[in-house]
């Protein structure tokens, strides 16, 4: 899952930053509202973590843009008041949950699950599935034919993403972008690698496989035609 924070304080944006990837999250970090919004828009995010007091357009406008564009993304914001009317004010426009700062991050991490389980449009499933290979986002579980498959943060990542795009050839670019937030070099074998760990704990063993690779286009999960 992908995590757009909008923060203007170093300290505080590079330790969510850092906390949420070690919670196994893709996060971006903008540091003033207009990049802020502009990412918004542009990125799939999960959940924005928004900042309230942002220098020039502050966290307001950003949420009010956001949502005057039809984006329904889920926003946390972070405010320094612990008053009413700013909590009042960010839930009227639209956000989905709030903290004071300071918090800890413990806190934090259990807002945006909780946030993140109700979903995007408070029914979406937090359960992929794709024939008998399943992905529980929240508790952040793989198995394939009831059988648990422990995997890495990025394999992980990286199978939600395919899951997610069932049917779709995806291309390493992507991927890249993605899952490893990191533009595309074609010198690193990083993706090959990693997709071919991912294969062997996925389809090792199982006559139907699921993830396959489309030749110098990129790779595709879906369940083979098998006519
Ligand atoms: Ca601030």
């Amino acid at each position: 899952m992908k995590i757009l924070i909008i923060e203007d304080e170093p300290k505080t944006g590079d330790y969510l930053r850092q906390g949420l990837r070690e919670a196994g999250f893709v996060v971006d970090l903008m540091s003033n509202g207009e990049d802020g919004l502009h990412h918004a828009l542009e990125g799939e995010h999960d959940l924005v973590i928004l900042d309230v007091m942002l220098p020039g357009m502050d966290g307001w406008q950003v949420l009010r843009n956001l949502r005057s564009h039809g984006r329904l993304t889920p926003v946390l914001f972070l405010t320094a008041r612990d008053q009413v009317e700013d909590r009042v004010k960010g839930l009227e426009l639209g956000a989905d949950d709030y903290l004071v700062k300071p918090f800890s991050f413990a806190e934090l991490l259990a807002r945006a699950r909780t946030i993140l389980r109700r979903g995007r449009s408070g029914v979406e499933s937090t359960t992929l599935q794709v024939a008998d290979l399943e992905l529980d986002l929240l508790r952040r579980r793989a198995s394939r034919a009831g059988k648990r498959i422990a995997l890495t943060a990025k394999e992980f990542g990286l199978l939600e993403l395919l899951m997610r795009r069932q049917g779709e050839v995806l291309p390493r670019s992507l991927i890249a972008s993605q899952v490893w937030d990191m533009n595309f070099d074609s010198d690193t074998n990083v993706i090959e690698v990693a997709v071919r760990r991912l294969r062997a704990k996925v389809d090792d063993g199982f006559d139907v496989k699921l993830i396959q690779t489309v030749r110098g286009m990129g790779y595709v999960l879906e369940v083979p035609d098998t006519r």
